[in-house]
């Protein structure tokens, strides 16, 4: 199984080549030549043993089976619910689908811990450390720093905006106590992070020097193992029933891996509604064919605060029948005019592909929480309320529909307070963090000294 860049210039790649490149090295994203066809999960396999089926399927001859399953099983077991992504009703025809039994409560986990796992077994076999730098506006700098923490082979450095995430979200990546976690406060904002991340990227022979790589969510590994349960919950909800997602979106990556496991045929249809927040500007690219770059403005739903999300260009990819010009000469619009258009040839099949949009503002979010709480006694957290919102909006179908659980409420109890009047305590499995003291270096939003930051520990580790 080879993969293919979305700009259509880099070199075929492997599984572990794509999953530790990340980014393709013409500014593309991996996806895999051809879509695997794998046999639907049925009820009675365990979630790790259709993690391995579906994993292996896009490892191709770059893993064993027994390699893929080790890893999905040291993965999925840092769970705390033995089904790792349950359904549970909420009303009739409509589940949810519980994706925060992680380790630090959000759906990152389901991801990260493969990639972790992943990382570490191959630069082990070939005697080699890596440098996994990540910005984060909070949940993907938990997710990492759990996933990463005394991983032999890898130094992880995760750059967050200096008092600007959420305290419970700051405790997930500060009090892992490794030496091999290193946290960096930015005095700055995350698009700050953001730019640090990509310069450092850009600068080859740094990235050469401290081996450096990125698992933000255009690395394909994540969107492979978010495919995974997608496939378990047709599995547990009956094979052949109409499903529709709703899927609380940002960089797309999570939807993106519903599409990926229609097109390997784990899914008996395909519908999946990406509800975003204020930032809809994949609302517009979906309904308009317009990228427009938008400064992203701050919601009670934050790890959806996203302008362009950088999966679309996925599935632009296959609406334009992989022709990876036509992206290319988008993309490259779009980055001199902060505009573009995309062609009208790709408008009717994007139209086809089985993706809506549907927008919640910020007091609906609120409202949602609210009513979420009185229908069924339980607390969400926003960014949940805002696919459940979303969910409400949907016409009748004979279809069942699957809200995508993201976060866990106790991971944003400020919101949970203000909209419901309740406390959302961590669940006692969290108790420790807050024992734990915080370790994180403040550093000035200015890129030469993040970089002598991590030569030093580059370094200093080879
Ligand atoms: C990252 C995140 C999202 C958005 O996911 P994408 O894959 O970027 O669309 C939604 N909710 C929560 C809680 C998240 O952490």
């Amino acid at each position: 199984m080879k993969y293919i860049s979305t700009r259509g210039q880099a070199a075929p790649v492997d599984f572990v080549e794509a999953c530790l490149t990340g980014l393709a090295p013409d500014g593309g994203l991996y996806v895999p030549e051809s879509w695997p066809q794998i046999a639907p999960a049925q009820s009675h396999e365990t979630y790790v043993q259709v993690a391995t089926r579906v994993l292996s399927a896009f490892a191709g001859d770059a893993l064993s089976l027994e390699d893929v399953a080790g890893l999905c099983q040291r993965a999925y077991a840092s769970f705390s619910h033995q089904a790792v992504a349950p359904l549970a009703q909420s009303g009739a025809g409509q589940f949810i689908m519980e994706l925060h039994h992680g380790p630090t409560l959000a759906f990152k986990d389901v991801a990260m811990q493969f990639i972790a796992q992943l990382y570490d077994l191959v630069l082990s076999r070939r005697g080699e450390r890596m440098s996994v730098v990540c910005a984060t506006s909070g949940d993907t700098g938990g997710a990492a720093a759990a996933a990463f923490a005394g991983a032999e082979q890898v130094d992880l450095y995760i750059l967050h905006p200096h008092e600007r995430v959420s305290p419970v979200q700051r405790l997930f990546m500060t009090t892992t106590g490794a030496p091999n976690v290193h946290n960096l406060a930015v005095d700055g904002d995350f698009d700050d992070c953001q730019a640090l991340v990509k310069a450092m990227f850009a600068d080859r022979n740094f990235s050469r020097e401290v081996r450096l790589s990125g698992v933000n969510s255009i690395n394909w590994a994540r969107i492979a193992a978010q495919a995974v349960y997608y496939a378990t919950a047709q599995a547990a909800l009956g094979p052949g029933r109409p499903l529709r997602f709703v899927v609380p979106s940002g960089n797309m990556g999570d939807a993106f891996a519903g599409y990926v496991a229609a097109r390997c045929g784990l899914l008996a249809g395909f519908e999946i509604i990406c509800a975003v927040n204020e930032n809809k500007s994949l609302a517009t690219l979906l309904q308009d064919g317009a990228m427009m770059r938008e400064q992203a403005v701050a919601t009670p739903s934050p790890a959806m605060d996203i302008s362009v999300p950088s999966n679309f260009e996925r599935l632009f990819f296959e609406v334009a029948g992989r022709d990876g010009d036509v992206v290319r000469r988008t993309y490259e619009q779009y980055r001199q005019a902060g505009s573009a258009n995309l062609p009208e040839n790709v408008r009717g099949p994007l139209g086809c592909t089985g993706f809506t949009a549907a927008v919640v503002d910020n007091s609906g979010t609120l409202d949602e929480m609210r009513m979420f709480k009185r229908e069924t006694g339980g607390l969400i957290c926003p960014h949940t309320a805002v696919g459940t919102a979303a969910a409400r909006r949907l016409p009748e179908t004979e279809a069942c529909t699957v809200v995508l659980s993201t976060a866990h409420a106790a991971k944003f109890p400020e919101t949970v307070l203000e909209a419901t009047g309740d406390d959302a305590p961590l669940p006692l499995r969290c108790d420790e963090l807050k024992a734990r003291g915080e370790v994180f270096e403040r550093v000035a939003n200015d890129l030469s000294s993040v970089k002598d930051y991590v030569r030093s520990n580059a370094v200093a580790d080879a």
